[in-house]
């Protein structure tokens, strides 16, 4: 016989293992909701049928409750958006947006809490799980249940499953290309979220802590972003000099591309660091993945091998990066490429 009381505790037991609940802090841009973050919320979805899902937006100004209307109604299917409005927020420092999650997670006692594996969410999230006082789970590719995680290790040349038997929140970063935006905007309705201002009267003053923001460089491109694009076109130590690397951008600008590079490109100088693409850069899965003079060591394919389809122009025909290739060209990409642009017109 089981007695009143233990079996009312084995009911609670079981209604907590099985309230999940997430918070999603998201990343904006002009007014919108940036892809990755939409990813984050694809990932979220997947942890169980019925997650309510808030989206925690912050920064200052109209842009910020632009963004959280956006999010509010559009085909996002969040049950809330939870906005931060405060100078604190300007900028992506890791200080207070890691004291915002702990201050929005105790309030709203969520059980989880995702976001996208870019620079933003890497900086943040593993301070927010240490105020927090619980361990991060990173670069998740694969949610099997809500404490079951697939992350790649050693370079992506293994992946590990990893339970999650914390006994406070679960904190995913999620990498983007795992959770593809198309589908869920395929999938959701228009929303009518409702919109909620977090309570920052408890923040309190002086959170930035010892980080200082100086300035944002950035270029000024009208090509797509390289962690979402369709295509990217990229260009590796072959090309010599930043002068010749032109003929990589020209290229992606002809296919509407955004432009990569390996470390050893970016390392001597040829294109500026946030076009790096591998296991220290930048994670893409585009459609179409081409390389130019890339030899395709292990921590560039890191990078890149979850492309659709790979295209390698090599001289050398031993390169690995003929191992991962769809289409191989061995030859020269000085002949190649000028060919290349003049046999696609331009757009
Ligand atoms: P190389 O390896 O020098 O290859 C150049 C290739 O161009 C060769 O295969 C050659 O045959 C070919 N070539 C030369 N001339 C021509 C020509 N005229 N026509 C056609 N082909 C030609 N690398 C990354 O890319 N991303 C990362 O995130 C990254 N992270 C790293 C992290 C760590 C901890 C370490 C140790 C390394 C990392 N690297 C990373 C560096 C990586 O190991 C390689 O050194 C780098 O990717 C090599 O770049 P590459 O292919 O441009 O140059």
């Amino acid at each position: 016989r089981i007695s009143p009381s233990f079996a009312s505790r084995i009911i609670a037991f079981t209604s907590d293992s099985r309230s999940i609940s997430t918070l999603v802090l998201a990343e904006h841009e002009g007014g919108a909701i940036k892809p990755q973050s939409v990813s984050a919320v694809k990932a979220a979805k997947s942890l169980s049928n019925d997650n309510p899902i808030s989206l925690l937006l912050a920064g200052s100004g109209s842009a910020l409750h632009e963004a959280a209307a956006n999010a509010a109604s559009c085909d996002l299917s969040v049950s809330e958006v939870l906005v931060a409005d405060s100078d604190e927020f300007s900028h992506p420092l890791a200080e207070p947006w890691a004291k915002l999650i702990h201050l929005v997670q105790q309030k709203g006692g969520y059980s989880h809490v995702i976001t996208a594996s870019g620079s933003f969410g890497k900086n943040i999230l593993p301070r927010a799980a240490a105020l927090l006082d619980v361990s991060p789970i990173t670069d998740v590719i694969e949610i099997s249940d809500p404490h079951l995680f697939v992350r790649p290790i050693y370079a992506g040349n293994a992946l590990c499953t990893v339970r999650y038997t914390g006994a406070g929140p679960c904190l995913l970063t999620v990498r983007s290309t795992s959770f593809p935006v198309s589908s869920i905007l395929a999938d959701s309705k228009s929303n009518d979220a409702p919109i909620t201002q977090v309570d920052l009267s408890t923040f309190g003053e002086d959170s930035v802590g010892k980080s200082r923001y100086v300035k944002h460089t950035s270029q000024d491109t009208e090509r797509p972003d390289l962690g979402n694009a369709r295509v990217v076109v990229t260009g590796g130590r072959a090309l010599k000099s930043a002068e010749n690397f032109k003929m990589i951008e020209k290229l992606a600008e002809k296919l509407g591309a955004a432009v990569g590079a390996t470390r050893a490109a970016v390392d001597a100088g040829y294109v500026p660091n946030e076009l790096q693409v591998g296991q220290t850069g930048k994670i893409v899965a585009p459609e179409l993945y081409m390389a130019f003079g890339v030899s395709g060591a292990i921590q560039h394919l890191a990078g890149m091998r979850d492309s659709k389809v790979i295209v390698a122009v090599n001289k050398d025909a031993e390169a690995p990066i003929f191992q991962v290739a769809d289409y191989g060209l061995v030859g020269d990409i000085f002949e190649v490429i000028p060919e290349l642009l003049e046999k696609i017109p331009e757009k």
